[in-house]
């Protein structure tokens, strides 16, 4: 079957901003429990000794003695651990995505959902940016509720998007 091509489905008038770091402390993180799939998980475990000394001490003394996976599943794969509240992956940021930053790639380490997000896909594989009012979203973050004056997303999610793109190259 051909491969359909890559579109945004609400890419026009979606509008997005991060404001880590300049109002908001990183809360998709809060009890943030991402899949995370095989090559994502052997991408992590080449680096784990280099990832142990970033995190909090309570987060690395738990994965330490209970590896980074908690019990649920998600989208069919393992998902990350919390400790007190937080990703065991969190510390002021992600530190998979600084580490990822200090390679010269902020995606190499990131579960794929943390790095495409707002970007999601339908049963249909469609792809859509998160927002307040779409396609049922329920998570209320403020930077899924963005104002007139929140840049286009278009613009904002140039690197996700071009991560999407490649992934729908990729997967059909
Ligand atoms: S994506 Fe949203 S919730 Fe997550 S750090 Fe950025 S502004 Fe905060
Ligand atoms: S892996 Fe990183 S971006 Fe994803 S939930 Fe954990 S801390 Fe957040």
């Amino acid at each position: 079957m051909p491969l359909r091509p890559f579109v945004v489905l609400n890419l026009d008038e979606a509008r997005f901003e991060c404001t880590f770091g300049r109002g908001c402390d990183g809360i998709c993180c809060h009890n943030g429990r991402p899949p995370v799939y095989p090559e994502e998980r052997d991408r992590i475990d080449a680096v784990l000794p280099r990832i142990l000394p970033l995190m909090r001490s309570s987060a690395r003394k738990l994965v330490e003695r209970d590896g980074y996976f908690s019990r649920r599943m998600k989208a069919g794969q393992p998902s990350l651990r919390v400790d007190a509240g937080w990703c065991v992956f969190f510390n002021h940021g992600c530190v998979l995505h600084k580490l990822g930053i200090e390679e010269g790639d902020p995606f190499r380490y990131k579960p794929c959902i943390c790095s495409l997000f707002p970007l999601d896909r339908r049963a249909d594989k469609s792809w859509y940016v998160r927002q307040r009012g779409y396609a049922g979203e329920i998570w209320d973050l403020p930077c899924l509720t963005p104002g007139g004056s929140t840049p286009q997303a278009a613009i904002s999610l140039h690197d996700e998007l071009a991560l999407a793109s490649r992934i729908h190259s990729g997967s059909g």
